[in-house]
């Protein structure tokens, strides 16, 4: 059974060529009406993937403690944006706000931003944000200009489009989508790189055998060298958060899940969320580049132990049932154990203007 997106992207494909993976996950995400994220809430047990903010409160609230520090360090300037980038239901920022809302001061500084495609997360975001009078943005261009930026973002950027080059018998091509014979199924093919897009291969990974894939995001760089000028311009500092690893590597990571399963990344786009690790290495070089000081990346149990979660967790198990002692141990070591996310998920810090150096690193 193919899917209405499936049945789009095909007859596409037929009509101007493959796609390039970029272009394929991009739609697969968030095509208008039939982008897994345009309309539907993926989170939670009964959806397809859980986050660290839907495990549990103290993921915020930690992200609320190192922001309000921040805005200290930085001389708690009167007025600043506090941006989300894929702010999914809205809880990260909901409980950072109510975990500082005895900072004086800070709660009357910050001006909510969001920056979100899906209506219906839009939509579960203004009921878990109602009373901070949030504002929507589907790009950085329109965030007011003159003010400092605090921006969040936990895995946003593993949703931005990579593309992908495939070391073949004739050297490196860029892997597409195609159709299959009988023109209706999707399918891996690849096709001659542009000269550009040669040159983005690193010099240490060129002697590879065939078949490995290097993967490389255009879109990230742009939205990273976005935030940068925004930094630079208003000053500030950015919190990513996500799967990935440190060092610009060969191999595969595109992956999509469906009801917590991993499933084949051309099947039923639409209907799978599907991402990509993120290249660490390449964000910080990029950023600093951009002429923007970098932190990280630090493993995230690393980074949440740094900011207290371990006495956080001890100060709710006071007023918990031993049922919710439990979960609470449970969550913890979820969020902060190398066996869980601990590890795998990675902490970058960007700033620009600030004296003092952003904590948790
Ligand atoms: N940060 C949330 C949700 C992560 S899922 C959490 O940790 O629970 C990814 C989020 O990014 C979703 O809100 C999704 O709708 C949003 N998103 C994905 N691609 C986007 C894009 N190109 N522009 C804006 N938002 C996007």
């Amino acid at each position: 059974m193919s899917t209405p997106l499936q049945d789009i992207l095909a007859q596409r494909i037929r009509d101007n060529g493959p796609l390039n993976i970029g272009e394929f996950m991009a739609e697969a995400l968030t095509h208008p009406q039939h982008g897994y994220y345009m309309d539907k809430d993926p989170f939670g047990r009964a959806g397809d993937f859980t986050t660290a903010p839907e495990i549990s409160q103290m993921f915020g609230e930690m992200i609320g403690v190192w922001a309000a520090d921040l805005w200290q360090l930085m001389g708690a300037p009167e007025s600043f944006i506090w941006l989300e980038c894929g702010p999914g239901r809205g809880t990260l920022s909901a409980d950072a706000l109510r975990a500082t809302r005895h900072v004086p001061g800070f709660h009357e500084a910050a001006e909510i931003h969001l920056l979100e495609a899906s209506p219906v997360l839009k939509k579960a975001q203004a009921q878990a944000l109602a009373g901070f009078k949030p504002v929507w943005h589907e790009t950085l261009e329109t965030l007011p200009a003159g003010k400092p930026l605090i921006l969040i973002a936990n895995e946003f950027l593993d949703a931005l489009p990579i593309r992908q080059m495939l070391k073949t018998a004739k050297g490196w091509e860029e892997r597409v989508v195609a159709t299959d014979i009988g023109g209706t199924g999707l399918v891996y093919a690849s096709r001659d790189l542009t000269s550009e897009d040669r040159a983005r291969i690193p010099t240490h990974i060129t002697g590879t055998p065939e078949g490995t894939i290097f993967e490389f995001s255009p879109a990230r760089d742009l939205f990273i060298k976005a935030v940068c000028r925004c930094l630079r311009e208003h000053g500030g500092a950015a919190l990513f958060i996500d799967y990935g690893y440190e060092r610009s590597a060969p191999g595969e990571t595109l992956q999509a899940v469906r009801a917590h399963e991993y499933v084949p990344v051309l099947s039923k786009p639409g209907e799978s969320d599907i991402s990509a690790h993120v290249d660490f290495g390449q964000l910080l070089r990029t950023a600093r580049d951009s002429g923007v000081h970098t932190l990280g990346p630090v493993p995230q149990g690393r980074f949440l132990q740094t900011l207290g979660i371990g006495l956080r967790a001890q100060t709710l198990a006071q007023k918990a049932s031993s049922v919710q002692r439990e979960e609470l141990e449970k969550a913890l070591h979820r969020l902060t154990d190398s066996a869980q996310m601990g590890a795998l998920f990675k902490v970058a810090g960007l700033y620009y203007g600030t004296k003092t150096v952003p904590t948790g690193f």
